[in-house]
């Protein structure tokens, strides 16, 4: 009897090979391909969307069989609302988020996701509860998806009803009964192989999620290869990869990238000398002047609003570094801000930028887009600060673009302009710059997800957290230093 769970059925939606190898080849799961931030997210939206319809009473994580016991106990005794209800029917398990009972074998059934629209996998996630409860005998009366509601603006306390937003679903998950019914009977047959299935590379591996066995499904291609080529779209390198455009020797006979894809893959296999139009970056150079401030953000997105004037998965700004140079020949100084865990950082942010940086002076980001958008925002938010703010604002120059106009590129950057593949490509052999050799904070997810957490941390944790924090951003901004001196080299040398 095929065995399944609400998750596997929709991975198997998105490739029945998923499935398959989830049961023959478990070894071969990249468990780096999830994202645990974007799971621990969707748990506390889930909680939090349990007190929608009022008081409920949770089925306790545990066996399946005590869960289900547990359900059949709650519904018998009429409970109106039960979190985490679970089911079984003929192999298939789901637990519904939130179950409604509405008495004599009938029910409601609301599943509660993090993200601020629904998607067709959603649909094929409730038909198959659907399938289950109605399998069972239960008349379901409706189908509805919760999501969080982009354009609720918390004021005060959190207004549930606000925040959430329905939809009821239920035409779509009966019209998709059908195809439930065949696709489970299919993935009976086809979890029989014992045997590797043969399934080409597709769409499927890349969407709705990106597949988690795509390395173990890619492990007989030539290295690199067309997945390899850093800021692809996936149609893309499809194309390629069906027309048999798939190792870098095959990209480079067919010339089938842009120049500047074509160029990298040039410098790979060939390992030429670094490109660098020395004029270009005079140009980028010139443009800058004294005093030169180097300044980089932190910044966390709650799911949930956690303060005024905030919508679901805006992003906050928490800390920054700043490098600053006064002119020519002066040492590097630098300043800092990293907001205490629970407060609301903007205002602690707005007012210390506003003293840490004067008017009309060169500020440089690393993709300067992110930057201004928030100063921009800080600027919308509080008047009394918006002049300096946008002053600061329409100061910033972006360092990154004489790498993303490969102005300056080396094979060591692997086609990436991010700041953190430049940097080990421009200073391979310089330790005091390398991100593995700091604690805890490597990367701004990381740093996302320690402010998120600071608050739930004893104090000699959140110290300790408060130091990595600092050293991470503190070198994000000293690596930006690092590249416009060499920059300034680059550009001194003769050609
Ligand atoms: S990598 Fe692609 S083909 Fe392989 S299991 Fe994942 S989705 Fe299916």
């Amino acid at each position: 009897m095929l065995h399944l769970s609400k998750s596997r059925y929709c991975s198997a939606v998105q490739c029945p090979k998923m499935l398959w190898l989830t049961k023959y080849r478990p070894e071969a799961f990249d468990a780096e391909a999830v994202n645990q931030a974007v799971l621990d997210r969707g748990n506390a939206v889930g909680d939090l969307a349990m007190g929608l319809f009022g008081p409920y009473v949770e089925v306790p994580f545990g066996d399946l069989s005590g869960m289900i016991a547990e359900t059949e106990r709650l519904l018998a005794a009429g409970t109106p609302v039960i979190t985490e209800a679970s089911f079984s029917y003929d192999g298939l398990f789901c637990s519904a988020d939130i179950l409604l009972n509405h008495g004599g074998g009938r029910v409601s059934v609301v599943e509660v996701k993090s993200a601020t629209h629904l998607s067709e996998m959603n649909i094929h996630d409730v038909s198959y509860q659907y399938y289950v409860l109605t399998g069972l005998g239960y008349t379901v009366d409706r189908v509805s998806l919760c999501c969080l509601n982009a354009g609720y603006v918390r004021h005060g306390e959190l207004a549930l009803d606000q925040l959430f937003t329905l939809t009821d679903v239920t035409a779509k998950a009966q019209a998709l009964q059908e195809e439930v019914a065949k696709r489970i009977a299919f993935l009976a047959e086809y979890m029989k192989q014992t045997s590797e299935p043969l399934h080409p590379i597709g769409e499927q591996c890349f969407a709705p999620y990106a597949c988690a066995f795509f390395s173990y499904c890619t492990s007989s291609l030539p290295r690199p290869n067309i997945f390899d080529v850093s800021g692809l779209q996936t149609r893309a390198r499809l194309n390629c990869y069906r027309k048999g455009i798939v190792s870098f020797p095959d990209i480079e006979a067919s010339s089938a990238l842009k120049p500047d894809k074509m160029m990298e893959i040039a410098q790979e296999l060939h390992d030429l000398p670094p490109a660098i139009d020395r004029e270009a970056i005079r140009g980028f150079l010139s443009r800058l002047t004294w005093p030169l401030y180097f300044l980089d953000f932190e910044s966390f997105q709650p799911a949930v609003p956690l303060y005024d004037d905030t919508r679901p998965y805006e992003q906050i700004v928490f800390q920054y570094s700043l490098h600053y140079i006064d002119r020519e020949g002066e040492p590097l100084c630098h300043r800092e801000y990293l907001a205490s865990p629970g407060e609301d950082p903007r205002r602690g942010v707005a007012e210390q930028l506003c003293r840490d940086i004067p008017r009309d002076v060169c500020t440089l980001a690393y993709n300067m887009t992110f930057e201004k958008t928030r100063i921009k925002a800080l600027a919308a938010l509080y008047p009394d600060l918006a002049d300096h703010l946008m002053n600061i604002h329409d100061h910033i120059i972006d360092l990154m673009t004489p790498f993303q106009k490969k102005q300056y590129y080396t094979r060591a950057m692997r086609g990436s302009y991010s700041i953190k593949h430049v940097l080990p490509a421009l200073f391979p052999d310089d330790p005091d710059l390398d991100y593995h050799r700091l604690e805890g904070v490597h990367n701004g997810a990381e740093a996302s997800t320690a402010f998120e957490q600071m608050n739930r941390m004893t104090p000699e944790e959140q110290a300790a957290c408060r130091e990595n924090l600092l050293e991470y951003c503190g070198l994000d901004t000293l690596a930006m230093v690092k590249v416009w001196e060499k920059l300034r080299e680059a550009a001194r040398e003769p050609g």
